[in-house]
């Protein structure tokens, strides 16, 4: 038998996604525990799905608890779905990323200009989430996603990594204007949670780890 579901392990040492975490997780009735400190899982795989599983597997193994991970980007249409699951690794820093995809875009809209072709700025954030048991077996999975504009010019100070520059166009927001609840009721990792948490739920219900 499985131990129960009564400490979830975040596999992330991405602060802004455990602060994200702890507010989405704060109705459950689970002790949230970050991941070991100095903890690296290698992204090896070419989705984000597979990239969670790897972390969720490798999280929960090595702790022995019930872990949660989260693999995550950003997909802009006119550069082919990069830096999708390179946005990470894209720069050194949130300010760099950005830096670099407002000159990649930039430089492919003056190419679409030139063609006589309309500027197309659309992005698609993902997030891919998956949980693990403590043997490292998969048990949940899913992915929610948010539509949006890459804007011209960062705006807003919450948040993080690409929120700056991630407009909502319903909400006429960045995400990096928009507070916590806002984010988690229509960002890409709060879609996703809304997913995950009826599951979450049955299988703390069910008692026994089984979902
Ligand atoms: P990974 O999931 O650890 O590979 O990292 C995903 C990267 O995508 C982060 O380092 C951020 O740069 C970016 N990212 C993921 N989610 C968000 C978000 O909610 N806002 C802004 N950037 C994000």
């Amino acid at each position: 038998m499985t131990s129960p579901l009564t400490v979830l392990v975040i596999a992330s040492g991405n602060a802004g996604k455990i602060r994200e975490f702890a507010h989405l997780l704060a109705g459950l009735p689970l002790e949230v525990r970050p991941q070991p400190e100095g903890m690296e899982v290698e992204e090896t795989g070419s989705s984000f799905a597979a990239n969670a599983r790897l972390k969720a597997e490798a999280v929960a193994r090595a702790t022995g608890c019930w872990a949660l991970a989260d693999d995550s980007g950003l997909a802009v249409a006119a550069l082919g779905g990069a830096p999708g699951v390179h946005s990470a690794r894209y720069a050194d820093s949130d300010a760099a990323r950005i830096e670099r995809l407002l000159r990649e875009l930039g430089e492919v809209e003056r190419q679409r200009a030139e063609r006589g072709q309309p500027a197309d700025r659309r992005a698609d954030f993902v997030a891919a989430l998956a949980v693990a048991d403590p043997s490292g077996t998969i048990r949940l999975e899913v992915e929610g996603h948010c539509g949006g504009l890459i804007l011209d010019a960062p705006r807003g100070s919450g948040g993080f990594g690409y929120d700056p520059v991630f407009l909502v166009p319903e909400t006429g927001l960045s995400y990096a204007e928009m507070d916590r609840s806002l984010k988690s009721r229509l960002g890409h990792r709060g879609r996703a949670f809304a997913l995950l948490e009826p599951r979450l739920r049955a299988v703390l219900q069910a008692g026994d780890g089984s979902p």
